[in-house]
Protein backbone atom coordinates (compact mmCIF):
# COMPACT_ATOMS: atom_id res chain seq x y z
CA UNK A 1 0.00 0.00 0.00
CA UNK A 2 2.82 2.68 -1.11
CA UNK A 3 -0.43 5.29 -0.91
CA UNK A 4 -0.15 4.94 2.16
CA UNK A 5 3.35 6.20 2.86
CA UNK A 6 4.64 9.20 4.38
CA UNK A 7 7.08 9.51 1.83
CA UNK A 8 7.19 12.26 -0.89
CA UNK A 9 6.71 10.55 -3.97
CA UNK A 10 9.38 12.00 -6.63
CA UNK A 11 8.75 13.23 -10.03
CA UNK A 12 10.45 9.99 -11.45
CA UNK A 13 8.61 7.43 -9.35
CA UNK A 14 5.34 8.92 -10.75
CA UNK A 15 6.81 8.68 -14.28
CA UNK A 16 7.21 4.37 -13.32
CA UNK A 17 3.94 4.63 -12.33
CA UNK A 18 2.60 5.81 -15.47
CA UNK A 19 4.51 3.08 -17.04
CA UNK A 20 6.93 5.30 -18.38
CA UNK A 21 10.55 4.43 -18.21
CA UNK A 22 13.67 6.85 -18.53
CA UNK A 23 13.98 5.47 -22.37
CA UNK A 24 11.00 5.89 -23.27
CA UNK A 25 10.98 9.56 -22.22
CA UNK A 26 13.84 10.00 -24.47
CA UNK A 27 12.20 8.17 -27.99
CA UNK A 28 7.83 8.91 -26.97
CA UNK A 29 6.29 5.96 -28.10
CA UNK A 30 2.30 4.79 -27.44
CA UNK A 31 1.15 4.93 -24.55
CA UNK A 32 1.27 1.27 -22.32
CA UNK A 33 -1.81 -0.63 -23.36
CA UNK A 34 -3.15 -0.67 -20.20
CA UNK A 35 -3.01 2.82 -19.43
CA UNK A 36 -5.23 3.41 -22.78
CA UNK A 37 -7.35 0.56 -21.78
CA UNK A 38 -8.28 2.23 -18.78
CA UNK A 39 -8.57 5.77 -19.87
CA UNK A 40 -10.98 4.89 -21.96
CA UNK A 41 -13.52 4.66 -18.77
CA UNK A 42 -15.64 7.29 -16.85
CA UNK A 43 -14.84 10.34 -19.21
CA UNK A 44 -17.37 12.57 -19.56
CA UNK A 45 -18.19 14.32 -22.64
CA UNK A 46 -20.05 17.47 -23.65
CA UNK A 47 -21.04 19.50 -26.18
CA UNK A 48 -18.09 21.86 -27.37
CA UNK A 49 -15.63 20.52 -25.19
CA UNK A 50 -12.90 18.43 -26.40
CA UNK A 51 -13.67 15.04 -24.65
CA UNK A 52 -9.58 13.74 -23.30
CA UNK A 53 -9.09 10.38 -21.38
CA UNK A 54 -8.05 10.83 -17.72
CA UNK A 55 -6.23 8.11 -15.81
CA UNK A 56 -5.14 9.41 -12.33
CA UNK A 57 -2.48 8.31 -10.06
CA UNK A 58 -2.06 6.85 -7.65
CA UNK A 59 -5.36 4.95 -7.17
CA UNK A 60 -5.39 5.98 -3.69
CA UNK A 61 -4.94 9.48 -2.01
CA UNK A 62 -4.56 10.25 1.12
CA UNK A 63 -5.55 14.10 2.23
CA UNK A 64 -3.61 14.60 4.84
CA UNK A 65 -0.49 12.97 2.99
CA UNK A 66 0.63 16.29 1.44
CA UNK A 67 1.87 14.36 -1.66
CA UNK A 68 1.79 14.88 -5.33
CA UNK A 69 -0.81 13.11 -7.51
CA UNK A 70 -0.69 12.98 -11.14
CA UNK A 71 -3.49 12.69 -14.41
CA UNK A 72 -2.36 11.61 -17.80
CA UNK A 73 -4.34 13.20 -20.27
CA UNK A 74 -4.95 11.84 -23.91
CA UNK A 75 -6.30 13.82 -26.55
CA UNK A 76 -8.02 12.84 -29.41
CA UNK A 77 -6.44 13.02 -32.82
CA UNK A 78 -5.67 15.67 -34.59
CA UNK A 79 -5.03 18.24 -31.34
CA UNK A 80 -1.18 19.00 -30.72
CA UNK A 81 -1.03 19.33 -26.98
CA UNK A 82 2.23 22.10 -27.48
CA UNK A 83 -1.39 24.24 -27.63
CA UNK A 84 -2.43 23.17 -24.12
CA UNK A 85 -2.21 26.39 -21.81
CA UNK A 86 -0.94 24.09 -18.81
CA UNK A 87 -2.05 27.29 -16.53
CA UNK A 88 -5.46 26.74 -16.94
CA UNK A 89 -5.77 23.51 -15.64
CA UNK A 90 -7.79 22.69 -12.86
CA UNK A 91 -8.35 18.88 -11.30
CA UNK A 92 -11.05 19.29 -8.11
CA UNK A 93 -9.09 22.93 -7.25
CA UNK A 94 -5.58 21.77 -7.68
CA UNK A 95 -3.51 23.78 -9.83
CA UNK A 96 -0.38 22.26 -12.14
CA UNK A 97 2.66 22.03 -10.47
CA UNK A 98 4.82 20.47 -12.75
CA UNK A 99 3.84 18.83 -16.70
CA UNK A 100 5.48 16.52 -19.15
CA UNK A 101 4.25 16.59 -22.61
CA UNK A 102 4.44 13.74 -24.70
CA UNK A 103 3.74 14.90 -28.48
CA UNK A 104 4.25 11.66 -30.00
CA UNK A 105 1.17 10.58 -27.55
CA UNK A 106 -1.06 13.58 -27.75
CA UNK A 107 -0.79 13.46 -23.60
CA UNK A 108 0.47 15.65 -21.02
CA UNK A 109 1.25 13.68 -17.57
CA UNK A 110 0.04 16.62 -15.44
CA UNK A 111 1.28 16.56 -11.49
CA UNK A 112 -0.29 18.25 -8.94
CA UNK A 113 0.22 18.84 -4.75
CA UNK A 114 -2.96 16.74 -2.68
CA UNK A 115 -2.74 20.03 -0.76
CA UNK A 116 -4.24 21.84 -3.24
CA UNK A 117 -7.40 19.73 -3.99
CA UNK A 118 -10.59 21.95 -2.69
CA UNK A 119 -11.49 21.82 0.73
CA UNK A 120 -15.47 20.32 0.62
CA UNK A 121 -13.56 17.10 -1.49
CA UNK A 122 -15.44 14.25 -0.62
CA UNK A 123 -13.32 10.83 0.44
CA UNK A 124 -14.91 6.99 -0.40
CA UNK A 125 -13.47 4.61 -2.63
CA UNK A 126 -14.82 6.11 -5.34
CA UNK A 127 -14.41 9.59 -6.04
CA UNK A 128 -15.13 11.31 -9.61
CA UNK A 129 -11.95 13.65 -10.25
CA UNK A 130 -12.21 15.86 -13.32
CA UNK A 131 -10.02 17.74 -15.08
CA UNK A 132 -10.65 20.67 -16.83
CA UNK A 133 -8.47 23.40 -18.94
CA UNK A 134 -7.78 25.23 -22.29
CA UNK A 135 -6.18 25.34 -24.99
CA UNK A 136 -4.31 28.89 -26.04
CA UNK A 137 -7.22 29.56 -28.15
CA UNK A 138 -9.60 28.90 -25.42
CA UNK A 139 -11.08 25.78 -26.58
CA UNK A 140 -12.43 24.18 -23.15
CA UNK A 141 -11.11 20.49 -22.95
CA UNK A 142 -12.23 17.86 -19.81
CA UNK A 143 -12.26 14.76 -18.38
CA UNK A 144 -12.38 12.50 -15.56
CA UNK A 145 -11.52 9.26 -13.49
CA UNK A 146 -12.40 8.02 -10.10
CA UNK A 147 -10.05 7.31 -7.01
CA UNK A 148 -10.34 5.84 -3.66
CA UNK A 149 -9.71 9.23 -1.29
CA UNK A 150 -8.96 8.54 2.45
CA UNK A 151 -9.35 10.96 5.34
CA UNK A 152 -12.21 13.30 4.60
CA UNK A 153 -14.51 14.86 5.99
CA UNK A 154 -17.75 12.99 4.13
CA UNK A 155 -18.10 10.01 1.99
CA UNK A 156 -19.71 9.66 -1.26
CA UNK A 157 -22.14 6.90 -1.55
CA UNK A 158 -24.35 6.12 -4.75
CA UNK A 159 -27.60 4.44 -4.31
CA UNK A 160 -30.40 4.16 -7.16
CA UNK A 161 -33.42 6.59 -7.32
CA UNK A 162 -37.18 6.24 -7.51
CA UNK A 163 -37.83 10.07 -7.97
CA UNK A 164 -40.00 11.66 -10.63
CA UNK A 165 -40.49 7.85 -11.66
CA UNK A 166 -43.52 5.41 -11.44
CA UNK A 167 -41.70 2.21 -9.58
CA UNK A 168 -42.33 -0.81 -8.34
CA UNK A 169 -42.23 -1.60 -4.71
CA UNK A 170 -38.85 -3.51 -5.00
CA UNK A 171 -37.09 -0.54 -6.94
CA UNK A 172 -38.52 1.98 -3.67
CA UNK A 173 -37.25 -0.33 -1.29
CA UNK A 174 -34.20 -0.83 -2.73
CA UNK A 175 -33.86 3.16 -2.99
CA UNK A 176 -34.07 4.00 0.14
CA UNK A 177 -31.78 0.98 1.98
CA UNK A 178 -28.65 -0.15 0.12
CA UNK A 179 -25.98 2.19 -1.06
CA UNK A 180 -22.97 1.31 -2.78
CA UNK A 181 -19.34 2.07 -2.57
CA UNK A 182 -19.05 3.16 -6.52
CA UNK A 183 -21.99 3.90 -9.40
CA UNK A 184 -21.04 0.42 -11.25
CA UNK A 185 -21.57 -1.03 -7.98
CA UNK A 186 -24.81 0.30 -7.85
CA UNK A 187 -25.78 -0.09 -11.41
CA UNK A 188 -24.75 -4.15 -11.64
CA UNK A 189 -26.60 -4.69 -7.83
CA UNK A 190 -30.09 -2.87 -8.82
CA UNK A 191 -33.27 -4.57 -6.96
CA UNK A 192 -34.06 -6.57 -10.44
CA UNK A 193 -33.12 -7.00 -13.64
CA UNK A 194 -34.42 -4.40 -16.01
CA UNK A 195 -34.54 -1.67 -13.39
CA UNK A 196 -34.31 1.65 -15.14
CA UNK A 197 -33.95 3.72 -11.93
CA UNK A 198 -31.39 6.54 -12.08
CA UNK A 199 -28.53 6.58 -9.82
CA UNK A 200 -27.45 9.39 -7.52
CA UNK A 201 -24.25 10.70 -5.51
CA UNK A 202 -25.01 11.47 -2.15
CA UNK A 203 -22.32 12.38 0.55
CA UNK A 204 -22.33 11.22 4.21
CA UNK A 205 -20.40 11.35 7.54
CA UNK A 206 -16.97 9.71 7.15
CA UNK A 207 -17.77 7.63 10.41
CA UNK A 208 -20.41 6.41 8.69
CA UNK A 209 -18.99 5.71 5.79
CA UNK A 210 -16.07 3.79 7.19
CA UNK A 211 -18.20 1.86 9.40
CA UNK A 212 -20.54 0.69 6.34
CA UNK A 213 -17.99 -0.07 4.07
CA UNK A 214 -14.56 -0.30 5.80
CA UNK A 215 -11.39 2.04 6.28
CA UNK A 216 -7.97 0.76 4.69
CA UNK A 217 -8.88 -1.44 1.98
CA UNK A 218 -11.14 -1.53 -1.68
CA UNK A 219 -11.62 -4.96 -1.04
CA UNK A 220 -13.67 -4.30 2.16
CA UNK A 221 -17.26 -4.03 2.10
CA UNK A 222 -19.17 -2.27 -0.98
CA UNK A 223 -22.55 -2.20 -0.46
CA UNK A 224 -24.57 -1.74 3.21
CA UNK A 225 -28.45 -2.20 3.44
CA UNK A 226 -29.41 0.60 6.04
CA UNK A 227 -31.69 -1.98 7.79
CA UNK A 228 -28.52 -3.84 9.19
CA UNK A 229 -28.86 -0.93 11.41
CA UNK A 230 -28.76 3.24 10.74
CA UNK A 231 -26.22 4.85 11.48
CA UNK A 232 -24.09 1.84 11.00
CA UNK A 233 -21.89 0.36 13.92
CA UNK A 234 -18.61 1.79 14.40
CA UNK A 235 -15.65 -0.32 14.28
CA UNK A 236 -14.49 -1.70 17.99
CA UNK A 237 -12.23 0.73 19.23
CA UNK A 238 -13.48 3.83 16.79
ZN1 LIG B 1 -35.49 0.35 -10.19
Amino acid sequence: MFYLSQKKITRLEFLKIFGVSGASLLLPGLLPNGLSARAQNGHSVKEDIIPVTTLIKPDAISLRSGDNFGSTVVFPDGYDITDVNVSSVRCEGATVVDNILRPKDRSIIFLYNIGDLRDNLPGGYSVEFTINGQLNDGTPFEGSDTVAVLCASQGVIYHTSTRKRKSCNACKSHAVNKIFASRELADINRAHRGCNCGIVKEEINWQYYISAFGQTSKASATVYDKRWGWPPQLPMGA
